[in-house]
């Protein structure tokens, strides 16, 4: 009985102690594969903070291009020249991509600059709503750098048509539509800048009132539609016998104006009759017809005639009032009764 008890207690000891090891071996081989999975993780997680580290980098390069974008938008915009926003989009680029030539090409038609035939330049055509406004034009630019380069030409085109816009607006205000010479208000307001300079620096100053001759029998006879082709014709004549410092305008209906600065009254004589004379001989053609028209002039004089804008209008009025007495297509100056 005690033997068996003895061996009972033998089988049960060795019987522990393979138990044992079982559990001890598989408690090894599972630590065994957790350790290959932590190392496993601790890979992936290295190479997740590497990948994380590198869109950190570039989101912070693209936040960093935006803000140059955004930056580099509200300097252009605050320009209101496009040559002057031009240049500041070129130093801008030069700053993100290199390039050895970047010019601004203005759209067909304006024969300023032409488009290189080089093959070397790559051509950013600047869409306006209607028309191409001009184009960019860059050598030397890296592929790699072309979509900056897009993305920036595409601000600055923008840009370019916000300031073009604004010309044409600030244009037509200053413009007759019918004959492209200047407004009446603008010229007026020219007229009293030009005064001023005139009293400060004592020199004299002209100041012309020119009518069409019989104008309204242009109109009736051809209809209104001639009509304005003769007004036009008559603005360009006068315009292209005056003086870049000049300044001719719309005075009303078939009546215009033009300021002479820094001419006395046989300079504003000279003027007056170099236009009559050009306005006599011209053919104008009109549609289907050919009209010849005259035109009769006044002309008064700062300081002689008088001081102010009023005075000098009225003057000058006064003259070609005189004119039409002495039989239309003349010249008379308030001051020197002068004829041709
Ligand atoms: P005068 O030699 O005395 O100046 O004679 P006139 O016929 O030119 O003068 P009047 O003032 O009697 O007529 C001016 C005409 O100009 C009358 C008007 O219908 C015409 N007119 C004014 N503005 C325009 C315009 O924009 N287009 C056209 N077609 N006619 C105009
Ligand atoms: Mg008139
Ligand atoms: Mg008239």
């Amino acid at each position: 009985m005690l033997l068996l008890m003895s061996l009972l207690i033998v089988v049960f000891i060795l019987f522990m102690f393979y138990f044992a090891r079982n559990i001890t071996e598989q408690v090894q081989n599972d630590n065994k594969q957790s350790l290959a999975v932590l190392k496993e993780d601790v890979v992936r997680l290295a190479q997740e903070k590497e990948k994380i580290s590198e869109e950190k980098k570039f989101a912070e390069q693209e936040a960093s291009d935006i803000f140059t974008l955004y930056d580099i938008t509200k300097e252009i915009s605050k320009k209101s020249y496009e040559q002057e926003a031009f240049e500041v989009f070129r130093a801008t680029l030069k700053e993100k991509v290199s390039f050895e030539d970047c010019r601004l090409i203005h759209a067909e038609g304006d024969r300023r600059k032409k488009i290189p035939d080089s093959k070397d330049y790559f051509i950013f055509p600047l869409q306006g709503r209607k028309r191409i406004l001009g184009n960019i034009i860059i050598k030397g630019l890296r592929e790699q750098d072309k979509d900056k380069f897009i993305i920036l030409a595409q601000q600055f085109g923008l840009a370019l048509r916000r300031i073009i816009l604004y010309q044409e607006i600030e244009q037509a205000a200053i413009t007759d539509s019918l004959t492209g010479i200047h407004t009446r208000r603008y010229l007026l307001e020219r007229f009293e800048e030009e005064l001023q300079r005139a009293t400060i620096k004592k020199i004299p100053l002209s100041f012309l009132m020119i009518d069409v001759d019989r104008f309204k029998s242009f109109n009736d006879n051809y209809g209104h539609l001639v009509g304005d082709k003769i007004l036009k014709a008559v603005s360009f004549l006068i315009q292209e016998n005056v003086r870049e410092i000049d300044y001719a305008g719309r005075y009303g209906g078939e009546e215009f104006s033009v300021v002479l600065p820094d001419t006395d009254n046989e300079g504003g004589f000279f003027v007056a009759e170099r236009i009559r004379q050009a306005i006599e001989e011209a053919v104008i053609e009109a549609y289907d017809t050919t009209a010849k028209v005259t035109v009769s002039l006044g002309i008064s004089c700062f300081p002689a005639d008088g001081k102010s804008s009023m005075e000098l209008i009225d003057k000058a009025d006064w003259a070609l009032y005189r004119s039409k007495k002495r039989g239309r297509n003349c010249v008379t100056a308030f001051g020197v009764y002068k004829s041709k």
